[in-house]
């Protein structure tokens, strides 16, 4: 086996900080680095060689093309890829990248949703580079190597068109609000708050020969038809059990891919699921976070393919088992070190600690519509509001001890020498707060897990970016209302009493700590007025409430115009993703299935013929399988006529809405015929891998 020298391989196709400093000018350095840290414009002259050094270094690995690489409203990413070709007089080429190619890029956008924001005769988009982001190479097996520059995509008017501009901006917002509230308490040190990101991904592998034979893994994404097999996760053996050689081989492999672009992928398990796998990198920097979490899943993909393997990151390629989800760890810190979310050892940094709870109670509980809308996917809804982690029902989980101070603290008891657990503002320090993993609520959307808040609800499929400019905008809002509480307070640390009391008794009901799976407490939820909603459609909509529209202007995160042009394209998406399905589903049975019941019946027909008085059983079966032929016929055709009916809808909203209610019905019915058949058909006559092969079979 060839010995790996990590350190050396890490971040060896980034243009990071190091190489940086190798390679440019001290000047130049300093003033790129001003540029990222405190978000200064790169001066022309600067980019200028930057952009040679970068050309050079990226020409020396075997670069002959850079991208501007960026995230469109698709939730994918996009990337054309130039030469650095510059043809000279004498018929050759020198090969050039100029300060303007590195900061400005003008691809053609009229082929990006635009949600109505950019017509298409100004086909014109902007991508801007992000700076704050480092450049990286990206390599195909077959060699090819590309400069990829990470960018943020507008239109002409400077509308955000992508999923990085608005995170830049409520990264920004966020900052500005915290650092109010710290400079409120007395602190003078911190310029800049960032907020943090560790996002887990979850993904499952099937073997590549099973997966090409199913139309509905290619098209989809998830299987649309599929009989449980004998045996599904029950057992409970496969949550960080052994790693088959197989994919411990293609995890090796995508580590080394992920530690060249300086992604570092830190821990890998088997998850619940069979064939389900999890990957979770070092925290980083949001945007950072987000852009190697696009990187993550596109080199899931690549990687599983040269390993005979198809990586499937839908959040429920199969029924009856876990689906898929995105573990968003999210925290603040600042620019002197301190985790905003960890409490601390001193009455100051306690007292700190407790008005950033605050600030997430307040955010979550008067936002909590807006966070359910930023995981809002046709794929989510298979996890969220149908009985699988976590439900629909937006909580915030502390652990009984946080959330014990805030209560006592609330009802101003008094301390007693047993109760350890009261804390006294400003003077006390907080008692130790479990940080290990047992005792952890595995069940909340939104836990508390020791210095972090852990956001469960997030689709395996989808960027990070949406619930992460969700999170830093409505923390900023309570921020900033908390600062201005603080900033007149006489007394900071009673104003801190009153503001701990004030949240408990207007937000208080967000916090859960029990199971967030019970019925009851989807009863005890309702009656606490808490929102529930269990499908994309209408989870959607807190987008485009005046709330929102209100809350993401106020903080320059998003105008109306670009609320309502994400509101359209989500919903829309949502559509064309049920249409796929019911297309597919459709000729799935049509051309396999239906096909291949006939045969079976033929076979059982003539077998019945044949075996004279013995032929009873056949008929039996013949029986049994014709009802079912005949109910899925029937659904067949009622899934034909919803589609066409959805197809015709012109309203977005309504077309979703009938998406939901019947074609997404109508195939779910049809599925329950063929499932049923499948159980009776013979292996060998079944025209498609079944789930023992897809989930068994690597
Ligand atoms: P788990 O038991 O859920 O796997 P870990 O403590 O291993 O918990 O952390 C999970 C993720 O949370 C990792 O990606 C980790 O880097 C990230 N994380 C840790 N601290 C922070 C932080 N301050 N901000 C954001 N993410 C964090
Ligand atoms: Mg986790």
């Amino acid at each position: 086996m060839s010995e790996m020298n990590v350190p050396e391989v890490f971040g060896s196709n980034v243009f990071n900080e190091k190489v940086m400093k190798e390679r440019l000018p001290k000047e130049t350095y300093k003033a790129l680095k001003q540029t990222i840290e405190k978000g200064l414009p790169l001066r022309p002259e600067v980019a200028a060689i930057v952009a040679n050094a970068m050309k050079d270094w990226a020409l020396e690995r075997g670069a002959t093309h850079y991208t501007h690489w960026f995230q469109p409203l698709t939730g994918s990413t996009a990337e054309k890829h130039d030469s650095f070709i510059s043809p000279t007089d004498d018929g050759g080429v020198i090969m050039e990248f100029s300060g303007k190619q590195l900061i400005q890029g003008e691809p053609d956008a009229s082929s990006f949703p635009s949600g109505g924001l950019r017509a298409t005769f100004e086909a014109r988009g902007y991508t801007a580079w992000d700076a704050t982001s480092p450049a990286f190479l990206k390599e195909d097996a077959s060699g090819d190597v590309t400069l990829c520059i990470p960018t943020a995509f507008c239109s002409y008017n400077g509308e955000a068109l992508d999923k990085k501009t608005p995170l830049l901006r409520s990264m920004k917002a966020v900052s500005d609000q915290a650092l109010r509230v710290l400079r409120a308490m007395g602190d003078t040190t911190a310029t800049r708050v960032i907020s943090t990101v560790g996002p887990e991904q979850e993904y499952f592998l099937v073997d590549l020969e099973y997966y090409q034979e199913r139309l509905d893994l290619i098209a989809c994404g998830r299987t649309l038809f599929g009989a449980p097999g004998p045996k599904g996760q029950e057992l409970e053996d496969q949550y960080f059990g052994p790693i088959k050689d197989r994919v411990a081989d293609y995890m090796k492999d995508l580590d080394l891919e992920l530690w060249k672009m300086g992604i570092s992928s830190k821990t890998k398990h088997n998850e619940v699921a069979p064939a389900q796998y999890e990957m979770a990198p070092v925290f980083s920097t949001t945007n950072i976070s987000a852009d190697h979490n696009q990187l993550v899943m596109e080199t899931m993909q690549k990687v599983a393919l040269r390993h005979d393997m198809f990586c499937l990151l839908h959040e429920k390629p199969y029924a009856g088992i876990n689906g898929s989800g995105k573990h968003n760890n999210w925290s603040l810190s600042t620019d002197t070190g301190l985790n905003l979310l960890e409490p601390g050892h001193t009455p100051h940094d306690n007292a700190q600690f407790l008005v950033f709870i605050c600030a997430l109670l307040k955010a979550v509980d008067t936002h909590a519509d807006i966070m359910r809308a930023t995981c809002a996917s046709s794929g989510n809804d298979h996890r969220l509001g149908a009985n699988e982690a976590p439900p629909a029902i937006i909580s915030v989980f502390l652990g009984d001890e946080l959330a014990d101070i805030f209560i006592k603290i609330a009802a101003g008891q008094k301390n007693t020498a047993k109760e350890k657990a009261f804390v006294k503002i400003g003077v006390d320090t907080l008692p130790d707060l479990p940080k290990d993993n047992t005792d952890r609520n595995r069940t909340s959307p939104f836990a508390f897990t020791g210095n972090k808040f852990e956001f469960r609800m997030v689709g395996s499929s989808q960027s990070v970016s949406g619930p992460n400019v969700a999170l830093n905008t409505i923390v900023a809002e309570a921020l900033d209302q908390i600062a201005r509480r603080l900033e007149k307070a006489k007394d900071v640390n009673k104003e801190i009493v009153a503001l701990i009391k004030d949240t408990m008794k207007d937000h208080g009901r967000i916090i859960f700590n029990g199971n967030n799976y019970s019925e009851e407490w989807a009863k005890e939820a309702k009656k606490r007025g808490l929102p529930n909603v269990r499908n994309s459609v209408d989870a959607l909509k807190a987008f485009v409430t005046p709330k929102a529209m209100e809350l993401f202007s106020k903080y320059g995160v998003l105008s109306k115009e670009e609320l309502h042009s994400r509101y359209d394209i989500y919903v829309e998406q949502y559509s064309k993703h049920i249409n796929i399905e019911a297309q597919t589903a459709i000729q799935m049975v049509k051309r396999q299935y239906l096909p291949a019941v006939m045969r079976y019946m033929e076979e059982l027909g003539s077998s019945a013929a044949a075996s004279g008085e013995y032929g009873e059983v056949q008929k039996a079966i013949l029986a049994e399988v014709g009802a079912l032929l005949k109910s899925a016929y029937k659904n067949l055709k009622t899934l034909e006529a919803a589609t066409k009916e959805a197809q015709g809808i012109w309203n977005v909203e309504k077309q979703a809405k009938s998406y939901r209610d019947k074609v997404f019905t109508a195939c779910t019915a049809l599925r329950g015929d063929i499932d049923a058949l499948e159980a009776l058909l013979p292996r060998d006559i079944w025209p498609v891998p079944v789930y023992s092969d897809l989930l068994f079979k690597l």
